[in-house]
């Protein structure tokens, strides 16, 4: 065992049966290409060790990857880095196939790495992760709840979401502060064609002004209230009465404004920057 590194998400699974409903929840084939995040000493590693062709590891701290070495030897593929460093297009045309991915994943950076999934989504073919369950709620959230938030549209728009299992906090070490939920992705064949930065910024604003109608959010990133008349969109809503098409028809209507005024930009990217930290 290492001493848990609290700077890097460290609550080390200590109950097997979860690793072994992990291991169920994926349904594996021999020829599947398999990324853990965030191995750590090996706990979930351990189960899924031997069950794929191809298993590689993703693990940040020097001394698990030395627990890692000695426990499962050269056979193991482990790629001692930072998750969101690691190049996932990349892979999955070295190895000629979609990633599938797994992981007790370090809570710190639970948004990053779903954005580095959808972002680099074509490179994806599913993923089982286990995360704090509030936002695993988030996720799958429906429209007019509390949970309902930039994560869902976004996730939801790229993703088919499910719960799988709720694991208690207790199956840990050190013990969190919150239990966990396991969630299983899969990603979407088929998004209808939309201007991708426009929709994350057009998310973004408007839940960055969650209370406020469509109409204050939109204005607020730059969008003029007469142009915006012209859409036809009920402004007078709020972002979490939209559902993911509604939020893409919004976005296709914005765009096309865009192209009659090209230079609303620098107050966008403003509220763009402010909601990526409050996520
Ligand atoms: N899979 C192990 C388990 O279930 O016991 C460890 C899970 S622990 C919640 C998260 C692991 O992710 C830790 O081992 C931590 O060192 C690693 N980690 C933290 N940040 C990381 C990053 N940016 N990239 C890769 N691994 C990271």
């Amino acid at each position: 065992m290492i001493v848990p590194k609290k700077s890097l998400g460290q609550n080390f699974l200590r109950d097997e049966n979860v690793a072994r409903n992990i291991l169920e929840g994926l349904s594996l084939h021999q020829d599947d290409l398999l990324l853990e995040i965030g191995a750590g000493t090996g706990a979930l590693t351990n189960h899924l060790f031997g069950n794929v062709e191809q298993l590689l590891v993703a693990e940040i701290d020097p001394r698990a990857v030395d627990v890692l070495r000695e426990r499962f030897g050269g056979n193991l593929n482990i790629l001692q880095q930072d998750i969101l460093e690691v190049n996932p297009r990349s892979l999955a045309e070295t190895y000629g196939r979609p990633l599938r991915v797994v992981g007790n994943i370090p809570y710190y950076i639970t948004s990053e790495i779903l954005f580095w999934m959808i972002d680099n989504r074509a490179a994806f073919k599913d993923a089982v992760l286990m995360m704090q369950a509030d936002v695993g709620r988030r996720l799958v959230a429906n429209r007019r709840t509390k949970e309902y938030g930039i994560l869902s549209v976004v996730t939801q728009c790229y993703c088919d979401v499910e719960i799988l299992f709720k694991v208690s906090r207790n199956s840990f070490y050190p013990v969190p502060k919150v239990d966990s939920i396991v969630v299983r992705l899969r990603m979407r064949q088929s998004v209808p064609d939309h201007d991708e930065k426009l929709f994350r910024a057009v998310v973004r604003g408007t839940f960055g002004k969650r209370r406020k109608t469509l109409m204050n959010g939109l204005r607020f990133m730059g969008f003029q209230e007469e142009q915006l008349r012209s859409t036809g969109v009920n402004l007078k809503r709020r972002p979490e009465e939209l559902s993911v098409e509604d939020f893409l028809e919004l976005v296709q209507k914005l765009g096309d404004l865009e192209k009659v005024l090209p230079q609303r930009t620098q107050r966008r990217h403003r509220v763009h920057r402010e909601e990526e930290d409050s996520l």
